[in-house]
């Protein structure tokens, strides 16, 4: 079911370009994915390198900047709009600003004017074979400077560096911190998984879970602490699972699981074992326990839900439930009204959350779409109101959405 724009202007070619870009790092499946020491590396030579304070390994997404790596900065992301990078990115040459006040479009940037008072930038395109620009490697000071013809070439290769890797780790199957397959792999055998069941007409679930409140474990016990945890879990999760249950990591502290030969009656009460024995995990800071939950959505594959995506789209959004009514819970998706249409799909759309009579806006990146409802990331949800409508420029989308759930960062919402 599609919702058509009510004044239905021509679809501008920058849209579409913008929309082919997405789809494109949507291939990669790297964001909000664990920090990398080969991406981190990256990072530490530019410093070094090029004596700079900051440097980034960034992708850009529908609404913001994420920091695949960074080196200098507190903050892991950053509005697309106050970012230097959304400009490197429509290059297919390196950026170079030597004094960003000179600039007459950074010179007014509140980076530039306030906070970090950034001075200097130079950055390439992250370049995919196929020509999208999905990202940037840049380097910045807070000191006017030049850089050199030699310089912008190193800048280059590291950033060639940066896409190589980047290739390259999409072939890798399992998760050195958690031994749970990639996210790649754990599709490839999810899709393997769903076919037999489709064939054999058995019953197959999927559950994706995410740890509650990781970042303060993070912020209040370290990183390396963080990263037991996360250990822990896998490991806690493997012990409540068959043998043929297929384990991957999706992200940072996101978790999913494909259960061959379980039902939608089945799969709550998988979920709700695995939830207690996350709860029963027992990591220390020294002499201090560090208490984790994590929040559980489940989806069963049926007519409508017939891939991996449909199902992980529909776990997701059941996920978010579980974290808005309270988390370390467990929550089955269930489709608003049964509403008719076509299914949940994982995507990554840039959108525009539109309200006060269209004069106000608010970006955000769409990461599950179907007729009957999306699941938005904003940069904060706060400010969005009940009601709104999202549009989806490339897709000539435009639809009444009333907020579902929401947490911080995240809103899912039906369409009206
Ligand atoms: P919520 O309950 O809403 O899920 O809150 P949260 O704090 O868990 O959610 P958020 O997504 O804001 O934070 C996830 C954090 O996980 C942020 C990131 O730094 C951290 N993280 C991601 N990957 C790793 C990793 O490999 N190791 C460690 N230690 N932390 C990681
Ligand atoms: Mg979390
Ligand atoms: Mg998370």
């Amino acid at each position: 079911m599609h919702r058509m724009l009510r004044e239905s202007p021509p679809l501008a070619m920058e849209d579409v370009a913008e929309a082919e870009r997405l789809e494109a790092l949507n291939c990669f499946d790297v964001i909000d994915t664990p920090r990398e020491e080969a991406f981190d590396r990256i990072t530490r030579l530019i410093r070094n390198i090029f004596d700079v304070p900051v440097a980034i390994v960034s992708m850009i997404d529908g609404h913001r900047q994420w920091y695949k790596s960074y080196e200098g900065l507190e903050n892991r992301e950053v509005s697309r709009d106050e970012t230097f990078c959304k400009y490197t990115l429509q290059d297919m040459t390196p950026l170079v600003v030597p004094d960003a006040r000179d600039d007459i479009r950074f010179a007014q940037n509140p980076m530039v004017t306030a906070g970090p008072q950034v001075r200097f930038y130079a950055g390439v395109p992250l370049r995919t074979n196929k020509g999208h620009n999905i990202g940037t490697v840049c380097a910045i000071g807070f000191e006017p400077r030049a850089f050199t013809p030699r310089e912008t070439a190193i800048l280059c290769d590291l950033a060639a560096l940066a896409m190589d890797e980047l290739e390259l780790r999409q072939l890798a199957s399992v998760d050195p911190l958690t031994g749970a397959l990639s996210r790649r792999a754990f599709k490839e055998r999810a899709a393997n998984a769903i076919a037999l069941a489709q064939r054999h007409e058995h019953g197959l679930a999927c559950i994706a879970f995410d740890l509650d409140h990781f970042k303060s474990i993070n912020d209040g016990h370290g990183h390396a602490t963080g990263d037991k945890v996360l250990a822990a879990v896998a490991a806690a999760c493997r012990g409540q699972l068959r043998g043929t249950d297929i384990f991957g990591r999706l992200g940072g502290e996101e978790f999913a699981l494909v259960l061959p030969h379980t039902d939608r009656a089945q799969m709550g009460g998988v979920a709700e074992k695995v939830r207690e024995a996350i709860e029963r995990v027992a990591v220390r800071n020294g002499e201090t326990p560090v208490p984790v939950t994590s929040s559980f959505g489940m989806a069963a594959l049926d007519a409508r839900t017939a891939d991996i995506e449909a199902l992980l789209a529909n776990a997701d959004a059941a996920l978010y439930e579980a974290k808005a009514a309270g988390r370390n819970r467990c929550v089955a998706w269930r489709s608003p009204n049964d509403a008719p249409g076509s299914p949940r799909r994982r995507v990554l759309k840039a959108g525009r959350i539109l309200f006060n009579n269209r004069m106000s806006s608010i970006d955000c990146t769409v990461r599950t779409l179907g007729g009957d409802g999306a699941g938005l990331d904003v940069t904060s949800s706060i400010g969005v109101p009940g009601t709104f409508n999202l549009q989806i420029r490339s897709d000539a989308f435009d639809s009444c959405c009333r907020i579902a759930s929401q947490t911080e960062r995240h809103i899912e919402v039906e369409f009206c």
